[in-house]
């Protein structure tokens, strides 16, 4: 195998005895030829985009949410706000960042597959709704910076990247899904001396990047048996390149070469540090929160969270859900529009009775037991990435139906409310139109009940950033930025 890649005018050439693929193996298209099994794969690969952006603005009201999503908007996927975090009020409370002079707040936009994804346009959208925002935002119109602040990661400094454009969860098609692609990629891998760890594997999340390593060393030990000081390439140090890193590199593995196109590591994790109320206030650009199911992964790299706490983020009231279109918008707290939407899937309105509200919370206890049961009995295991195997058949048709459509046809479409939060809304699909498979994947047991006003969610305090840096410096990874691969002959 031969790599070359050109990095500070220089051109290098390595002859790793193992490739890993750890950016979006598309981007290597142009440098790298790919079998015909793997063209296929690829090819019926497409993405959501993302765009986030960091703001310092104006209260204009008390606030009452730390975090305002707007599902409907979401839906729609065509780049308008759609919602956003108060950073502030993550830091130091909601209080506090209704009493300040500024906040500093993230936005977050997405366009869906077949949408465009240009910068221009999407910075005019933002501006549009900044200038004459909907009720629901409690800022200031037209009144606002876009952040700007430096980071150091590896003691260069360096501006960060503010706003921030990502491709968003990479997925297959319902036609690939249905020919079983997560497993066939599975069987693949090692193959050519390659391996591919990116998110577009399996899911995107940290977690999901984590799980599935443990799932393609458990599938394939041969990879475990090479020698210690083969030379290995990762192309791609983002989360998952990383997470790679770090584990060969605890099986003693010791010549490993991280290869990064960007000046920075860390791909869709952004934690800027942004000074605020007279300390820091950490926003999110990308990865940001943690659900209780992410505790064991939490565990196994506690060695890079030292300083950093878990804490909770807009629990209960604290995270809004707009209902409505303007003008007659309003916000509702997780916990409302959940038992709202069970009770109109049920017929009984809303508002309604208390004993009305009591059936449908029945109802969604009912529904949040039949998923868990179901989720196992497709999974085999009450939480991982993915089933380790191609469920066999689709008796529940979670690869040809909607998420939507596989609750309703298994009684628990009253759960529909709550899953418009924890998957719609965090930029996984609409409920209506994302494979089954994939709601099934993101929605693990400990998620899928969604009663009472804690959820469990959290994030870092000092950010997911601080993890990766941690576990760079204390695993003494060798990255190099800012390289441009040129060709890969295997
Ligand atoms: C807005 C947003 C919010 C999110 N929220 C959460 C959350 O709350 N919780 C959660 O768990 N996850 C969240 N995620 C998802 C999580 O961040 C990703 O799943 C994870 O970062 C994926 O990591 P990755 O390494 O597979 O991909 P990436 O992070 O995209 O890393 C790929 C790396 O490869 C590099 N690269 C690309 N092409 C090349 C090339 N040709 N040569 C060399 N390098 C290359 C890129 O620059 C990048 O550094 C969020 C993501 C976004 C964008």
């Amino acid at each position: 195998m031969e790599v070359v890649y050109q990095t500070g005018g220089t051109r290098v050439v390595v002859n790793p005895a193992l490739l890993v693929v750890a950016c979006d193996p598309r981007a290597l298209e142009p440098v790298m030829e790919y079998t015909p099994q793997e063209r296929v794969l690829l090819s019926s690969l497409r993405n959501f985009t993302f765009y986030t952006t960091c703001l310092r603005v104006y209260p204009r009201r008390v606030q009452d949410r730390v975090v305002i999503l707007a599902p409907d908007i979401v839906e729609s996927q065509t780049g308008l706000v759609q919602g956003y975090r108060n950073e502030t009020a993550k830091e130091w409370g909601l209080s506090a960042a209704s009493r300040a002079e500024t906040n500093v707040v993230t936005t977050y936009q997405m366009v869906g597959v077949d949408g465009a994804s240009n910068p221009g346009v999407l910075a005019a959208q933002r501006k549009a709704f900044l200038d004459s925002p909907p009720s629901w935002w409690p800022f200031q119109p037209g009144r606002y910076e876009i952040v700007q602040v430096d980071e150091n990661q590896n003691g260069a400094i360096h501006p960060a990247v503010n706003p921030l454009l990502t491709p968003y969860f990479n997925q297959f098609t319902f036609g690939a899904l249905e020919g079983g692609a997560p497993w066939r990629w599975l069987d693949m891998q090692g193959a050519n001396d390659t391996v591919y760890v990116h998110a577009s594997t399996c899911f995107e999340s940290v977690l999901h990047c984590w799980s599935y390593l443990n799932i393609l060393l458990d599938a394939k030990p041969a990879l475990l048996s090479a020698a210690r000081d083969s030379a290995i390439v990762v192309i791609g140090a983002g989360v998952s390149g990383l997470l790679f890193a770090q584990r060969f590199i605890d099986l003693g593995f010791t010549n490993i070469t991280l290869l990064e196109k960007t000046d920075r590591f860390a791909g869709k994790t952004h934690s800027l540090q942004v000074p605020d109320q007279g300390g820091t206030s950490i926003a999110e650009l990308g990865t940001c929160y943690l659900s209780p199911a992410y505790d064991d992964m939490v565990d196994a790299l506690s060695e890079f969270t030292v300083g950093n706490e878990r804490v909770a983020v807009a629990h209960g009231s604290g995270r809004g859900i707009v209902v409505g279109t303007p003008p007659n918008e309003t916000v509702m707290s997780f916990s409302d529009y959940g038992l709202m939407a069970a009770c109109q899937y049920l017929g009984f309105g809303w508002p309604c009775s208390r004993a009305k509200q009591d059936l449908a919370y029945l109802e969604l206890v009912a529904a949040a037991g039949i998923y868990v049961g179901l989720r196992f009995e497709i999974f085999g295991s009450v939480d991982g990435a993915m089933p380790v195997s191609r469920p066999v058949g689709d008796p529940y048709g979670v690869f040809s139906k909607t998420f939507a459509q596989y609750l309703d046809d298994n009684r628990m479409g009253a759960l529909k409310g709550y899953l418009m939060y924890a998957y719609q809304v965090q930029g996984y699909g609409d409920l209506d139109k994302i494979p089954a498979y994939y709601g099934l994947v993101w929605v693990m047991p400990d998620m899928a009940w969604p009663f009472g006003e804690t959820s469990g969610v959290t994030a870092w305090q000092k950010g997911w950033e601080d993890v990766w840096d941690q576990m760079v410096t204390k695993r003494k990874m060798n990255i190099t930025l800012n390289t441009d691969i040129i060709s890969i002959r295997r």
